[in-house]
């Protein structure tokens, strides 16, 4: 489209010289018409710029957030035992749903169920799904796993928890929802194309041993789902995984010092900017044991890929940045992956820098109160 336009305008040049500036400027008009047309919804996501928070505003957006509430609240309802179809799992799914129906900003929560096939026989899962915006076209996903690995019963008595695997990143979902309540509910009013969705998986886990058939059973059946999903409703050539602008999956996260590489180069910008955000909030002495030499972000580190809950939608063309710490925390997969071995200052200070890259990506800034020291407005009687 651009370049036909520009043939086109090399034509005139014959013309007279006031000719050819009108006829270039209308020229020009209609290659910016046609340009800014020829981008379909679908390909925004590849130009989509964030903004950058000013330190007023960080500091306004980050201080709802609380460790403390995040832990009581969110994080000690979900460390159970919740493999597949138990009552711990149900339990779980009730805390996720009844958490995001109680905020403010009004989510969309759907579930995603389906019976499938285990080395156990035929097992329920159940996908949450929540939207904040259902009718904007492109959505930020944030993404974790709520079931927990199953041990059988040799290990009764013995409870495989998961604490970081991974009860707290979806505890660091409910809580950014939580504390951004305020922010999304604005953002969700100006009418934006873009939204966030935060998607809580079932059955991340292998039953018995990890294969393509044992494995990712909920991100597989709503990867599948999503894609023969019109999106927008009534669309004929697009569904609802060419909304989504980039799927940040968390996963393993709750141990000291994490360091995340860049799994995908088609991403890596996203992980740049999200050690962009750790490095001003440490500026900020926004983070907790958080000295110089410690940095979770190494866009510049690439990774082999792991298996997770992302493959699924990452085999059928979706963005993807892949939030899992390497090496993985040491207690992984072991019953010493509970609450005791969390690290609560990285888990804070993941907090704080995932909620501000949500707000940055989703392009919303939050209203930073009246400074108290200026001068209050004058008052009428
Ligand atoms: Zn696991």
């Amino acid at each position: 489209m651009w370049r036909a336009a520009m043939a086109e305008r090399s034509r005139y040049f014959s013309f007279s010289f006031s000719s050819v500036r009108v006829l270039s400027a209308v020229a020009a008009c209609v290659t910016l018409i046609h340009f800014s047309d020829a981008i379909p919804w679908t390909q925004e996501k590849l130009q989509h710029r964030a903004i950058t928070l000013t330190q007023d505003e960080i500091r306004t957006a980050l201080s709802h957030t609380d460790l403390d509430t995040m832990w009581q609240s969110y994080l000690r309802p979900l460390l159970i035992t919740r493999y597949p179809g138990s009552e711990g799992s149900r339990t779980v799914q009730e805390h996720i749903k009844t958490t995001l129906g109680s905020l403010g900003a009004g989510w969309e929560v759907t579930e995603d169920k389906f019976m499938s096939q285990t080395p156990y026989g035929s097992r329920p899962f159940t996908n949450i799904i929540a939207t904040l915006n259902p009718s904007a076209k492109r959505r930020l996903v944030l993404a974790c796993h709520h079931d927990s690995k199953y041990y059988p019963p040799q290990w009764h008595g013995v409870e495989f928890l998961g604490a970081t695997d991974s009860a707290v990143p979806c505890a660091m979902m409910l809580e950014l929802a939580r504390a951004l309540d305020e922010e999304l509910k604005n953002q969700k009013s100006s009418s934006s194309k873009l939204t966030l969705q935060l998607i809580f998986f079932d059955g991340e886990e292998a039953f018995f041993h990890w294969s393509p058939i044992d494995s990712l059973y909920g991100s597989r059946h709503l990867a599948h789902k999503m894609e023969h999903t019109p999106h927008p409703a009534g669309a004929t050539d697009t569904n609802q995984l060419h909304g989504i602008d980039l799927f940040v999956l968390l996963d393993l996260i709750g141990a000291a010092e994490p360091r995340f590489g860049s799994y995908f180069p088609n991403t890596k910008a996203w992980l740049s900017k999200l050690q962009n955000i750790e490095i001003r909030l440490h500026l900020m002495n926004q983070l907790e044991n958080h000295p110089d030499r410690v940095q979770y972000f190494w866009p510049e580190h690439s990774l082999g890929r792991v298996e997770d809950d992302h493959i699924p939608f990452l085999k059928k063309g979706v963005r993807v940045v892949h939030l899992i710490p390497s090496p993985f925390p040491s207690v992984w997969h072991t019953f010493d992956d509970n609450e005791q071995n969390l690290d609560r200052s990285s888990i804070q200070n993941l907090n704080k820098i995932v909620q501000v890259f949500v707000l940055e990506y989703l392009n919303t800034r939050p209203a930073v109160p009246a400074d108290p020291s200026d001068p209050p407005p004058p008052s009428h009687p």
